[in-house]
């Protein structure tokens, strides 16, 4: 017969390792946000949602779990031993124990690897088998390290100059009291004191975590607040002295007495070859897919400066993301991304009323930086979302009319019930930072009813068919 003969049955078996190599495929996604934005309770929800997806969790807008076409979800060896694994276990203890926690935020770079069975839907993949995997590589990095790439086309003096420029801002400028004292002390006419030089980089540092802690979000050179692996090490050992220090010494250039600017010029040098270009060549140049948290609520509780500076910094931050010819990403690591995510965070801290207000801040903040992302053939969405949902929504009369309102536990493990206000839908004016008040407690998770049942969350079925959605047709 015939599956007896010999180059039939080669034919067939060939055909079948390719039709398994086209079915099992890969898709390396990475997640991103300034610190606290809320990747670490995303990324944990991501996958206790995936691994729940068959049979318990809610996910209507997934379509491979609407169609019923999800086999299973497993975790795997992740591919590169030299990052951390993505703590999903710890997560998942905090938010489970009694009472529940948050997870403890990550600051560097983690990873996790989901094996996705599903059946195939539509094409070639379902000619050739009935089942794929797709293999998901899912990478946690801080947003702050994107805020470095400008600084790769930045001498050494034009970033002092931006520096000090910055500090023009009233409130930064006396959080820089302590750092500039420091710098006024040394002798710049003198060989340079290892010691010292390090005490003034830790007044600089001190400065950029004082900025952090004020609100302030656009904090540079990332790695000083968020170091990594490279806590202490002497490339992190630099810091901007003044414009008029800076002219005397490009007036005086040859002189022996320039010893701490040369090597303050040659640590900022070495920060950007060994520090910045190695995170995008190693991680960034491999991602396929892109997710950005803005926490849009907790600036906007903040106040006026924090708003403004998160929006400036997700701009800048953006930058990543430019792919056009002549752009710095392209030049220098020919990027991957095809499809990028914008998702405000955190959107149980708001009533349903107001979801679709906060995701049209959010494009309001990122408008122009969108539209040249687009132009560049990246797709690109916005949304919002929460990861773990920690609120319910109830009603109230507020003057005689139904209002919702929102009901948690705040860190004293108070059960509080309140209204937080309406979200601006566009970037708001002084008048609104005069009159509103928009104010929210930080809620704690909420108790696990069943543990064989995936966390409730608000769209992250939307986050998930958008990045991954084609990829499991
Ligand atoms: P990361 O630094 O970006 O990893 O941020 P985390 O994921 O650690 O989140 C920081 C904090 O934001 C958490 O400790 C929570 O207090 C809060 N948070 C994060 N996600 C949510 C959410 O979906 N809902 C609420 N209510 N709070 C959240």
């Amino acid at each position: 017969s015939l599956s007896q003969n010999p180059s039939l049955q080669r034919l067939q078996n060939q055909a079948k390792v390719l039709g398994k190599r086209i079915a099992d495929h890969h898709v390396s996604l990475a997640v991103t946000g300034l610190s606290k934005s809320g990747k670490t309770a995303f990324i944990t929800s991501l996958i206790n949602q995936l691994l729940h997806a068959r049979d318990h969790a809610d996910l209507p807008f997934f379509s491979v779990v609407a169609q019923k076409r999800l086999i299973g979800v497993k975790r795997d060896v992740q591919p590169d031993m030299t990052v951390a694994r993505f703590a999903y276990e710890d997560g998942v203890k905090h938010l489970c124990s009694v009472p529940p926690r948050w997870p403890e935020s990550t600051n560097g770079v983690s990873q996790v690897r989901l094996l996705i069975k599903y059946r195939n839907q539509s094409g070639l993949r379902r000619l050739l088998s009935e089942h794929s995997t797709l293999t998901l590589d899912i990478t946690d990095y801080p947003g702050e390290w994107l805020l470095d790439l400008p600084l790769l086309e930045m001498t050494y003096q034009q970033w002092c100059e931006s520096f000090w420029q910055d500090l023009h801002d009233v409130s930064k400028s006396k959080l820089a009291e302590p750092f500039k004292l420091g710098l006024s002390q040394i002798q710049f006419q003198q060989p340079a004191d290892e010691m010292q030089l390090q005490s003034v980089s830790q007044l600089f540092t001190d400065f950029l975590h004082d900025c952090k802690a004020a609100g302030f979000q656009l904090i540079q050179p990332g790695r000083f607040v968020l170091p990594g692996e490279l806590s202490g090490a002497p490339v992190l050992q630099f810091f901007p002295v003044t414009p008029a220090l800076l002219a005397e010494y490009s007036a005086n250039k040859h002189a022996p007495d320039n010893a701490v600017i040369g090597l303050m010029m040659s640590r900022y040098e070495q920060y950007q070859q060994k520090v910045i270009k190695p995170f995008y060549k190693q991680h960034f140049k491999r991602f396929d897919r892109q997710i950005v948290l803005v926490d849009c609520l907790t600036a906007l509780n903040r106040g006026a400066h924090s708003f403004n500076d998160l929006r400036k910094a997700i701009n800048w931050l953006l930058g990543s993301f430019h792919y056009g010819k002549n752009s710095i990403m392209r030049r220098l690591f020919s990027p991957n991304i095809d499809k990028l995510m914008f998702a405000a965070s955190k959107s149980d801290h708001i009533t349903p009323d107001q979801q679709s207000n906060l995701v049209m801040l959010l494009e309001s903040m990122i408008h122009e930086a969108r539209q040249q992302i687009q132009y560049e053939g990246v797709e690109t969405e916005s949304t919002a979302f929460s990861a773990i949902k920690a609120s319910q929504v109830g009603l109230s009369t507020l003057n005689g009319e139904n209002v919702q309102v929102l009901k948690g536990t705040n860190s004293s493990g108070e059960a509080i019930t309140l209204y937080p206000g309406d979200v601006p839908k566009v970037c708001p004016d002084q008048a609104f930072w005069d009159n509103q008040g928009f104010a929210f407690p930080q809620f704690m998770p909420m108790s696990q009813p069943q543990t064989q049942h995936a966390f409730s969350h608000i769209r992250l079925d939307h986050v998930l068919e958008f990045v991954l959605g084609d990829k499991l047709e």
